[in-house]
């Protein structure tokens, strides 16, 4: 048997020629799979209707992806809980849940840190580390089912990373969610969310994958959007807004546009108007998110006058606005933060960190 490969990232169709290469039947395949992404087990010990030399075989030559958790950070008034976890290579990542009333959402990590450097981010102070494997993507998910329990209804690639630098590793993980024996996440509640990668948003169109897409972008002018943003120097404005309306027109699918907002930097009127003409051309949902301070950035956060006449700008204009308060800022939710504090700490430690049980 091929030592040591990793079962998290197969599909069953991959699990099925796998077992069939070491004289296994089929049906196997379907069993281990849901005990995998439908019981999110940790270990081959627990697929209790697998014979039980067959569960040692297992054992002892082929391994789960389970991330160990580092630190839980919870959030006292919104029921956020932030998680680090430490990869097989040692490398860390960030998930966080987040509960509300009818959802319970998970950001999940693509990258370990990004290459493209928002000036507004912490994980684009990182730089790249390397890009996550779809068993990686999927088991930071995995870690925090088995950690909070019940029913998870929504997922965003919104955590470290860039998910089209890492295109195929992400879309096979939202599939493997996505799964009718997995989790069963519904396709519309798993939400991409991109900086702006016209290239692969026109494949996502192309290859009509029915998960949504959300686009972060966060400045209305290629100055502004240049400036804060390096990746529009290589994809401006006009090769993402026609490639999202490419997106829309082959799918038939909504856009959601993401819209940070940094006083003085891209909340003014004119902002306001040219930001109504895009959600107006892409026919797109719109979310504002207020900056969550990260240290060492020249940004601050809106205060809530600032917050309000911004979206009182754009409400009436457009079909649906959300205001996203990154959740439980007080415990860092921001993408990065959680890491770039934990490399701090090692230095000074703080009693916020929590060990989980
Ligand atoms: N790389 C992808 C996905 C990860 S970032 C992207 O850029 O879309 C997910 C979202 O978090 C993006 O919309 C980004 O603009 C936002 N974000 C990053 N840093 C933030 C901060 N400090 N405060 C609020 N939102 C932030
Ligand atoms: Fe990367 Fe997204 Fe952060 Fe920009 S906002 S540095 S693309 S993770």
């Amino acid at each position: 048997m091929v030592k040591n490969i990793n079962f998290t990232g197969l599909t069953p169709e991959e699990l099925e020629q796998f077992l069939k290469s070491i004289g296994q039947p089929k049906y196997r395949a379907g069993q281990i799979f849901s005990w995998i992404h439908g019981r999110v087990v940790q270990s081959f010990s627990q697929m209790t209707d697998l014979p039980a030399d067959f569960r040692q075989q297992l054992e002892n030559d082929c391994s789960l992806e389970v991330p160990n958790i580092l630190s839980i950070h919870d959030s006292g008034n919104t029921g956020s809980r932030k998680f680090l976890m430490e990869l097989s290579d040692g490398a860390k990542v960030e998930a966080v849940f987040l509960p509300e009333q009818k959802r319970r959402t998970v950001c999940i990590s693509s990258q370990v840190g990004c290459p493209l450097a928002c000036k507004f981010c912490a994980t684009g102070m990182m730089g790249l580390v390397r890009n996550l494997t779809a068993a990686e993507i999927v088991a930071q998910l995995y870690a925090i089912k088995r950690e909070v329990g019940g029913r998870i209804t929504n997922v965003v690639f919104m955590g470290m990373g860039e998910p089209f630098l890492n295109y195929n590793a992400v879309i096979k993980a939202a599939q493997l969610i996505h799964h009718k024996s997995g989790l069963n996440i519904g396709a519309r509640k798993i939400t991409i969310s991109t900086s702006g990668i016209a290239s692969r948003i026109r494949q996502m169109a192309d290859e009509k994958h029915p998960f949504r897409l959300a686009f972060s972008l966060n400045a209305t002018t290629d100055q502004i959007r240049g400036h804060i943003m390096p990746i529009n120097l290589k994809h401006d404005l006009t090769a993402c807004l026609d490639s999202l309306e490419y997106y829309s027109s082959r799918t038939r699918q909504r856009v959601t546009v993401e819209y940070i907002l940094l006083p003085g930097v891209n909340d003014s009127k004119e902002d306001a108007e040219r930001l109504i003409k895009i959600i107006r051309r892409l026919r797109a949902k719109l979310n504002v998110i207020p900056f969550n301070p990260v240290p060492d950035t020249p940004y601050r956060q809106p205060n809530q006058n600032e917050l309000k006449q911004f979206v009182s700008k754009v409400e009436p204009a457009v079909r649906r606005v959300t205001v996203r308060w990154s959740q439980g800022s007080d415990i860092s939710a921001a993408c990065g933060q959680l890491y770039a504090e934990n490399v701090k700490r090692k230095r000074r430690p703080t009693d916020k960190t929590q060990q989980p049980a």
